[in-house]
């Protein structure tokens, strides 16, 4: 979460940055801030509550340098407002430091080294800048004052920090959470995400944890924690400007729904051969056929979509799969099996708590893979293996064609292991020809977009809550598209197994309660369809999303007959209109959701 810029070069920096920072809009945006330096011996501290369009209307012309950092916020220590958006400055402003990530013994420091020093807000990160300008009453020079800071700071950071008395270096310094350095002819930049500064460069070069960088418009210099000078290669950037516009749409997230149906063409050119045979890593298959059970962690929407892949390798490869949560699995480590295989699912490879499962399985030295959209993301680096989603970017806070990604590398990944292990099921499961028939499917739901726009105000201008329904991968379906539909329209919704309903929930059922039945699997539909009888009998205002083989007549959205294994990734894609049209007639920012931040780097 949040965003980090800066710029070390020659011309005016103001502008990089905030349009760097509009790029990274998507981490967090509840407050955000720029200091530039190096005109005139001037300098300028700017910052705003709110989004990056309010830090920029308060940015005069006299703010110019040549050197600067900036930062767009997701507060977790002291609640949102200018005197808590970074940078923070301490020691008369003479050190300015940005942050992303938590400090977790940030009391401790301030009793032991901060004592009466006056703050001006609550956050975590100002404590560092203090300690810095503390340490810098004795140490030698910035590096040495940040070198003894780091070496008391416990918790994730990524930091940049300034020394206004030496303002022609940026020092950097990361653990766990996510920087890169950008090389340009003349300056180098500093970024969360390559996408912030694609408009400067496309050469990158990673950070490692413990790592100090000094950064200076015509060289970089990093050092690992024993001091000792590292020399690495960079690399380019696999990223076109026009893959992070939004074009004519008026939200990234109908961008990103749309563009699914070509996700799923590119996951068959990447991971499939010209005759369908699939062209995955075969070391690692094998080393997924060689373990008796795969677990899969994961957080949020990823989460969701390992339960779908479960019921995929389960059925395909023949392989037992446990799902399980991240954030739980590192602190209640379930039993395991004499020879897992762990595959973690991550958006943007940056998640916080599956990094700290990640860390955990590597030191019991479990072979693992990553299932990302980020090439060189941390658990990508992290992880043994890694097979990427090809979704290209995705930048509204929602997740839409990130999940269908996973999905379909997950049934390529289980026809591989099914394949290898010669499983009947495998071979009559032609996954490239499937995943082309998604397409299309996915492409006629889509087209067909204003059937759902209106019907969605029939059902859910007014309601306060709302609930999914299935059975199976129709479970999984609605636990995703609840989630869907509460993060961005503030609907409370709940996906729910739909026998389980009556064991309590229905309690909530009242007059006009939006009920929403996805029926997918023919061995369940006639049961769903009982369970929205019974709702239907306490008032609920029922729609059902069904596959044309199992459709009725009175059936809000009937969707083209996919293969059974592969229904998911056409019955979601109404569900994300569905959730989309719901908070644009709201009236909210279906891109930027209140609370929420597209990658989760904090635990
Ligand atoms: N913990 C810091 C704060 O609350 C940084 C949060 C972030 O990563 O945006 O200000």
């Amino acid at each position: 979460m949040c965003g980090i810029v800066g710029i070390v070069g020659k011309e005016n920096a103001t502008d990089i940055l905030v349009q760097g920072l509009e790029k990274l809009e998507y981490r967090g945006y509840d407050s955000a801030g720029i200091f530039v330096t190096g005109v005139n011996e001037q300098d300028h501290l700017v910052k705003s509550l709110g989004r990056i369009a309010d830090l920029r209307a308060r940015i005069g012309q006299e703010v110019q340098g040549t050197v600067g950092i900036g930062h767009t916020r997701w507060a977790t220590h002291g609640k949102p407002s200018e005197r808590n958006a970074h940078p923070h400055t301490a020691g008369d402003h003479q050190f300015i430091l940005v942050h992303n990530g938590v400090i977790e013994n940030f009391e401790e420091i301030k009793q032991e080294f901060l004592q009466g020093e006056q703050l001006a807000g609550e956050t975590d990160t100002e404590i560092v800048v203090h300690l810095i300008a503390h340490f810098s009453k004795e140490a030698p020079n910035t590096k040495e004052a940040f070198k003894k800071a780091l070496a008391v700071i416990k918790g994730s950071y990524a930091f940049a920090l300034i020394n206004k008395n030496d303002p022609e270096t940026i020092y950097v310094a990361k653990n766990k959470s996510p920087l890169l350095i950008g090389l340009g002819e003349e300056f180098n930049v500093i970024c969360s995400d390559a996408m912030a500064m694609l408009s400067q460069t496309n050469r990158f070069v990673e950070i490692a944890d413990g790592e100090l960088v000094t950064v200076k418009a015509d060289k970089i210099e990093i050092e690992d924690e024993t001091g000792t000078i590292v020399c690495r290669d960079s690399y380019e950037a696999q990223l076109d400007l026009s893959d992070i516009e939004k074009g004519t749409y008026p939200y990234y997230m109908l961008k990103e729904i749309d563009d699914q149906p070509a996700v799923m063409r590119r996951i068959i050119l990447e991971y499939t051969d010209q005759v369908g045979r699939t062209t995955i890593d075969q070391t690692i298959i094998e080393k997924i056929t060689e373990s008796d059970r795969v677990y899969v962690v994961a957080c949020g929407t990823s989460y969701h979509a390992g339960w779908v892949g479960k019921t995929i390798i389960e059925k395909v490869a023949g392989i037992p799969v446990e799902v399980h949560l991240s954030s739980e699995f590192s602190y209640n480590m379930p039993l395991l099996s004499d020879n897992p295989f762990f595959i973690f699912l991550s958006q943007s490879g940056e998640t916080a708590d599956s990094r700290q499962v990640l860390v955990q399985i590597n030191d019991l030295g479990f072979p693992s893979l990553t299932l990302t959209n980020v090439p060189g993301s941390t658990l990508s680096r992290e992880a043994m293996y890694t097979l990427l989603l090809h979704a290209g970017p995705e930048i509204a806070v929602a997740s839409t064609k990130a999940y269908t990604a996973q999905i379909a590398v997950l049934a390529v990944l289980a026809k591989a292991i099914g394949d290898k292990k010669a499983s009947p099921v495998s071979k009559a499961f032609d996954v490239a020809h499937e995943l082309s028939v998604i397409a299309s499917v996915m492409e006629t739901i889509i087209d067909d977009k204003i059937t759902i726009s209106q019907l969605v105000e029939d059902y859910l201008a007014v309601t306060r809550n709302a609930f999914y329904i299935g059975r199976g991968t129709d479970y999984y379906v609605s636990m995703e598209a609840a989630l869907k539909l509460k993060e961005i329209s503030y609907i409370q919704a709940e996906g729910f197994a739909a026998g389980e309903l009556k064991h309590g929930t229905i309690a909530l059922i009242e007059e006009g309660t939006p009920v929403f039945g996805v029926i997918t699997d023919e061995k369940t539909a006639a049961h769903t369809r009982g369970n929205l009888k019974e709702v239907e009998s306490r008032g609920a205002h029922n729609f059902v999303i069904s596959l044309a083989s199992l459709a009725k007549e009175t059936d809000q959205v009937i969707l083209p007959d996919v293969h059974p294994l592969l229904t998911s990734l056409v019955s979601i894609v109404p569900t994300q209109l569905i959730a989309y049209f719901a908070t644009l007639q709201r009236g909210y920012d279906v891109d930027k959701p209140r609370n929420l931040a597209k990658s989760v780097t904090v635990e």
